[in-house]
């Protein structure tokens, strides 16, 4: 198949062409078409399988289906990852993929200092690439406001267990509005990753690699 036969706009597909992107790896094939109809997803797939693709794309091309004002402090996607290096990551993948649809993206993780984070916010940014734990400090700080959250992604939820992130990461998910997209990878269901799950995730389509 190809991204496009799979619903992918235009405008995404030209941005994975400037990188060699032509053809979807099986879990992008296997979660595309429900992903862009707004349902939800859990991936077991591991790092190197596509992942990262499989919940951007949808991301990006649901957000710009419906284009909003920027809002100070309300993004309208968050993903959540469990290192700062992942959350790097994960934004050099969202970025041309956001730049190209006029969405405004923003890393957020601890260890270094909050303004420019706080900035970013003030100044209204669509989706939020974010390490739990800086996240829920700026929550409390009522910097960040997932109420108006339209679509949630938590990626390596196995990783962040292992690293006792999970209480954290339900807190900073009962934040956000019910019935919203979300997609979830984790390579195990273990250590609470099943109860997760079960709690946020309405009727997902399931990827095993
Ligand atoms: P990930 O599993 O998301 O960390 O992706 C692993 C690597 O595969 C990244 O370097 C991606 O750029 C690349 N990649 C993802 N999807 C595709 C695809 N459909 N075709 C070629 N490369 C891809």
């Amino acid at each position: 198949s190809t991204f496009s036969a799979l619903g992918v706009p235009a405008a995404l597909v030209d941005v994975l062409s400037k990188s060699g992107i032509e053809t979807p790896f099986p879990i992008q094939e296997a979660t595309l078409p429900t992903t862009l109809a707004g349902g939800d997803v859990l991936g077991r797939g591991q790092t190197g399988s596509g992942k990262t693709l499989a919940f951007s794309l949808p991301l990006v091309a649901r957000l710009s289906e419906r284009p909003q004002r920027r809002k100070a402090r309300f993004p309208r996607a968050l993903i959540m990852a469990p290192t700062r290096e992942l959350a790097t990551q994960i934004a050099k993948t969202v970025d041309p993929l956001a730049a190209a649809s006029g969405l405004r993206t923003t890393v957020i993780y601890g260890g270094v200092a909050q303004s420019r984070q706080e900035k970013a916010m003030n100044e209204g940014v669509d989706i939020v690439i974010a390490c739990p734990g800086r996240l829920d400090d700026l929550i409390k700080q009522k910097i960040v406001d997932l109420s108006q959250l339209e679509i949630s992604v938590l990626d390596e939820a196995d990783h962040m267990a292992d690293m006792g992130f999970l209480p954290v990461v339900r807190r900073i998910m009962d934040r956000m509005p019910t019935g919203i997209q979300h997609m979830l990878f984790s390579a195990t269901l273990d250590n609470g990753v099943d109860k997760v799950v079960k709690r946020y995730l309405s009727s997902p389509t399931i990827h095993s690699v």
